[in-house]
């Protein structure tokens, strides 16, 4: 490709609506354009990007025995209904009329198309495993869409879907998905971790996530160096080490603490460590005011405290409520006295001797020991995840990372199948129903999260397997015949090798075209200049390092080829 014909707008400023680095360095480099909010045109290079993309986990998912079709975008309200999830699905579904008012979704996910259509054609067991996925676009109406491809409004998905006779079935498929997305991910070249989703502790359905690894990623996962446990933080379950708690208890006391509320106040106030306090949160679970007791220096884990109460809805209390349950409000709660059921954190059994709000403006409790002072409804590991936490699986500290979720895969069970009376006939001749997974990237999201993890101040740094060209060669000089005859040779050898490969034959200053090299991240440049020309060498330069390496005219396919093999 002649750069001078390459449709790539690149632009000198930030665009202002673009908080995010990809966001910011995929509109800078020309790869997207807004066509509305948190819908997005991808212009020739993501193009290029996302077919790359799209051809590794092509490649995976036909090797693990799946199956590509094409579904529509445009769903019937019909099997929405079926599901259960027309009414449920609220105002993040995309709804529309046709002439005759019949009523359409376009597709957020395609459970229902699937399982309709599968229901309608296979009959036997004998049909079964069988696993289906297609690279389609999808639609949510996000509330705020923003960060550019991270949260878009229309997006590129696969998603595959597994339909097993039996458990034992669903577990093979499971794990053949499981294997083939660890194999997408290698290939893309990005450094990500597979996450267990699940706590594991509700017995819910297995589930993991795959996660890209970045600085800037909306996900945070606690991950052990020493085995391969990562677990989404909020998913995470915590161990508690058995402590030391021989320290006699001592005399309670109520301490005057006027104007101090929060933890640190109360902390710097008297003088007492954070990790010796402890802080009272009140719910309404199910429209029954609760205590929640966790340490002062953790945060309550609101998901695992629905799913320990088993309750439909949690919110924090509301402060007259507070106040008239338990005489003063937040900054001086606590547990001792408190008319209502108290549920405290597992790390918080193990404490002796603690602080925690008296439940009297400006005032608070020391020395206060569980069991004898206050008699918890249960103990139950209710807080986030931290840096330092052991690891369940083999004791190690736990360490924390940030990340973007780019994956998941699911085991669904007969949650379709049954609402939507999906089923075959088994050995025996009796109606079963299908036992499903379902299994997602998000394509554009990858290509997204490919630039989150991989930049520089100076632009994006694209992986070599999804780069969208592996070559730029940069004459500093297109008037110069010498200089042009060289890059054209050059350029000529390369393309004839099958190595993808921009000319920047543009009557550019070289400064503009570093910056724009740089900017679009091609992988490998080569720099042919007039001093080194003469010599009959070229430099070439990784877009990943500082430092070019001059290289002889007849050696530059070699070691292009030996960059590109990494
Ligand atoms: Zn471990």
């Amino acid at each position: 490709m002649r750069y001078s014909e390459l449709f790539c707008p690149t632009l000198r400023e930030i665009p202002s609506e673009a908080e995010i680095i990809s966001h910011q360095l995929l509109l800078r480099a020309g790869f997207i354009r807004k066509a509305t909010a948190g819908v997005y045109t991808y212009m020739p290079l993501a193009n290029r990007v996302l077919r790359k993309i799209m051809n590794i986990i092509r490649e995976e998912m036909d090797r693990a025995g799946a199956q590509e079709l094409l579904m529509p975008i445009v769903q019937p309200r019909e099997i929405w209904e079926e599901s259960g999830r027309w009414a449920v699905y609220g105002d993040e579904m995309f709804r529309l009329k046709d002439r005759h008012n019949r009523e359409f979704a376009l597709g957020p996910t395609h459970e229902e198309l699937i399982t309709s259509l599968v229901n309608a054609d296979v009959h036997s067991y004998r049909d079964l495993p069988l696993m289906l996925y297609q690279i389609q676009n999808k639609y949510r109406d996000e509330i705020r869409p923003r960060f550019g491809l991270m949260r878009g409004r229309e997006f590129i998905m696969k998603d595959l879907y597994s339909f097993d006779a039996d458990y034992e079935g669903l577990d093979i498929s499971y794990n053949k998905m499981y294997e083939a997305y660890r194999r997408v991910f290698e290939r893309l070249n990005l450094k990500y971790r597979v996450v267990e989703a699940d706590s594991g502790a509700i017995g819910g359905n297995e589930s993991h996530e795959f996660v890209v690894l970045a600085d800037t990623g909306e996900s945070e996962i606690v991950y052990c160096d020493n085995c391969d446990y990562a677990a989404n933080v909020e998913k995470a379950a915590c161990v508690v080490e058995k402590q030391d708690i021989s320290e006699p208890m001592r005399d309670i006391e109520k301490v005057a603490t006027p104007g101090q509320k929060t933890i640190e106040e109360v902390s710097a106030f008297l003088g007492i460590s954070k990790d010796k306090h402890v802080k009272t949160l009140m719910y309404e679970a199910d429209g029954e005011i609760i205590a929640v007791v966790i340490r002062g220096d953790r945060e309550l884990n609101e998901a695992k405290l629905k799913n320990f109460l088993n309750c439909a809805q949690l919110f924090m209390a509301e402060e007259n409520k507070v106040r008239k349950l338990c005489g003063a409000t937040f900054g001086s709660l606590g547990p001792v006295g408190l008319e209502c059921k108290v549920y405290v954190d597992l790390e918080v059994a193990n404490m002796r001797n603690f602080v925690c709000g008296a439940n009297e403006d400006d005032f608070h409790l020391v020395n206060v020991n569980l069991g004898r002072d206050f008699v918890p409804e249960a103990v139950a590991d209710l807080r986030n995840a931290v840096k330092g936490d052991k690891c369940p699986i083999c004791g190690n500290s736990l360490d924390v990372l940030r990340g973007i979720e780019v994956g998941h895969i699911f085991k669904l069970g007969t949650k379709y199948s049954e609402a939507m009376n999906a089923t075959f006939l088994d050995q025996n001749g009796k109606e079963k129903p299908f036992i499903m997974g379902c299994y997602g990237i998000g394509v554009s999201r990858t290509m997204a999260a490919a630039v989150e993890q991989n930049h520089d101040e100076d632009g994006i740094i694209w992986p070599i397997p999804i780069a969208p060209y592996h070559v730029i060669i940069v004459p500093v000089n297109m008037k110069n015949d010498k200089l042009r005859t060289a890059a054209e040779d050059i350029y000529n050898t390369l393309i004839e090798a099958g190595i993808e490969t921009i000319l920047d034959d543009r009557d550019e200053r070289a400064g503009v075209k570093f910056k724009d090299a740089d900017l679009i991240g091609i992988p490998v440049r080569i720099t042919i200049g007039p001093k080194s020309l003469q010599e009959n060498r070229v430099e070439i330069k990784k877009r990943w390092e500082k430092e070019s390496e001059l290289v002889e005219l007849t050696g530059v396919l070699e070691k292009v080829r030996e960059i590109l093999k990494g």
